[in-house]
């Protein structure tokens, strides 16, 4: 048997470390049993998903290193590779496990069940499905169809007991059926869900051993259900300890930039990012700390991985891509790498036309632009609640970053647009909005333009710096509360 394994990001967003990571330990145990290692895209969730996403993905994991055998971009004979682009396969599969009476079809209106839940709160339960459209005669179900009615395919669940596996990491996990819903399988508009997409192709693509992250433990029975109700071997299934924040959290980009992105635009080596990630539950036999990708395949286990929550911690990070620096690239190659980063013509041709008006001699540019090719800025809070005082900064600040944090297009008029209506929601000048974004951004109190800054920066360092600006000033958990309900009504005004 040829071993072969795969990571499935959904491309909804900024190319996750915790992505990277699952990749790192899906293609290690590949390549230690000299098998395969196959990039699938789950874009299923149509609108969350972009192609803009999707090719950061790849170019990401690319940076750093890993490679795949069969993808979207490079084919492979079990293809296509990105689900959008497989409707077909996955309505065929909801069909006929709904002919052989393993799933069903349901006409409920998304208020109806609104109502079914409002009303199960009510009396106190937890909010579930109630299997009404398998209480749907033959007549009825055919009467919907006929009349073209909207309908999902849901898969049965058993009521009573325990569903039992083997986890690959775990051992014997149970979760009882009655926490499981039946769960929607194809949706009105003809895409499947993760669920029944992720079965198919696991299936159809061959894969053998499955290591996701522990946040899909629960789903684990309606999964191997599955495969269980087309009469398919089951893959061999480990889930993988969740990344944490130094404070024990889930790791999210509140508290650590999660995006490869932001890493890549710091300045750290793609081969440290790498080893730091295969540190993370997992060590060397001989615990050495720095580790290539080729040792660490060499080296391999997955049975090693401890399933304590591993911390990523950027400082740690940012010791070992000290050493790989120090001990790894010779001056000439450390030049190379930093023209490469941003020493470069190109870079060198974005900012000059930012600094030129401002520059009397040469010697001006480095400081004036420094933070084009810095790090978080160094300067002293204050500066940044002066004109709007603490609870204006903190509360304009969040909308911004949460805008931000949504922009599909980073473009300088966009965010100028943003913060313009920003100001005008808060009533401020956009003038004194932008005074601690600039501060933020820069880190001074006067330098280029600030939205010009942000569209060269790139949404990754340009929404680290102002993440960093709110936390110097913080928001309590009650004001948090406070600011997304706001922001809720703001929205949807
Ligand atoms: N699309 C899922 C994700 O992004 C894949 C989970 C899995 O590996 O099954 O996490």
């Amino acid at each position: 048997m040829t071993v072969r394994t795969r990571v499935a990001p959904s491309p909804t967003g900024d190319p996750h470390v915790g992505t990277a990571y699952i990749a790192l330990f899906n293609y290690a145990f590949a390549k230690s049993h000299g098998g395969e290692f196959i990039l699938r895209i789950e874009d299923t969730d149509q609108t969350r998903s972009s192609r803009e996403s999707e090719q950061a993905i790849l170019d990401s994991l690319q940076w750093l290193g890993l490679s795949w055998d069969e993808g979207p971009d490079v084919g492979g004979d079990k293809g296509p590779y990105r689900q959008s682009d497989r409707l077909d396969i996955y309505q065929k599969y909801a069909h006929q496990l709904v002919e052989e009476g393993k799933a069903f079809y349901c006409f409920a209106t998304a208020d109806e069940l609104a109502q079914m839940r409002a009303e199960q709160s009510a009396q106190g339960l937890q909010p579930k499905y109630d299997g009404r459209g398998l209480r749907l005669s033959e007549t009825e179900i055919k009467a919907h169809l006929d009349a073209g009615d909207p309908y999902v395919i849901r898969m049965k669940i058993p009521e009573e007991g325990s569903f039992k596996f083997n986890d690959y990491l775990r051992g014997e996990v149970e979760i009882p059926w009655e926490q499981v819903d039946m769960q929607v399988l194809l949706k009105a508009d003809g895409f499947p869900t993760y669920f029944l997409a992720n079965v198919v192709d696991d299936h159809l693509m061959g894969i053998t051993h499955v290591f996701r992250g522990e946040e899909w433990l629960n789903s684990a029975p309606k999964l191997l259900k599955l495969y269980q109700d087309f009469g398919w071997d089951i893959p061999e299934l480990g889930h993988m300890p969740l990344l944490r924040n130094p404070d024990k959290s889930k790791l999210s980009k509140r508290k650590n930039p999660t995006s490869i992105l932001y890493y890549q635009k710091m300045g750290f080596m793609p081969e440290a990012l790498l080893n730091y990630l295969g540190r993370m539950g997992w060590s060397m036999p001989d615990g050495r700390e720095k580790f290539t990708l080729a040792d660490m395949i060499d080296n391999f286990d997955i049975k090693r991985v401890s399933l304590g929550g591993p911390v990523f911690d950027v400082d740690k990070l940012k010791w070992l891509n000290g050493l790989w620096i120090r001990e790894e690239l010779s001056d000439e190659e450390l030049a190379q790498r930093l023209v490469d980063w941003a020493y470069n013509r190109e870079t060198l041709m974005s900012i000059l036309p930012q600094a030129k008006t401002r520059l009397e001699v040469f010697s001006d540019l480095a400081p004036l632009a420094a933070h084009f090719v810095s790090g978080i800025p160094e300067y002293d809070p204050a500066l940044l609640t002066q004109k709007l005082g603490e609870e204006k900064f903190r509360d304009s600040m969040q909308f911004f970053i949460w805008e931000l944090d949504n922009l599909r297009q980073w473009d300088k008029d966009v965010i100028f647009g943003i913060a313009k209506t920003l100001a005008d929601y808060f009533e401020i000048k956009v003038k004194d909005f932008l005074e601690p974004v600039f501060v933020a951004i820069t880190g001074k109190t006067s330098s280029t333009s600030v939205v010009d800054a942000m569209e060269i920066l790139g949404p990754d360092m340009s929404r680290a710096r102002l993440r960093v600006a709110l936390a110097h000033v913080g928001v309590s958990k009650k004001a948090a509360k406070k600011l997304e309900k706001s922001y809720r009504d703001y929205k949807a005004a």
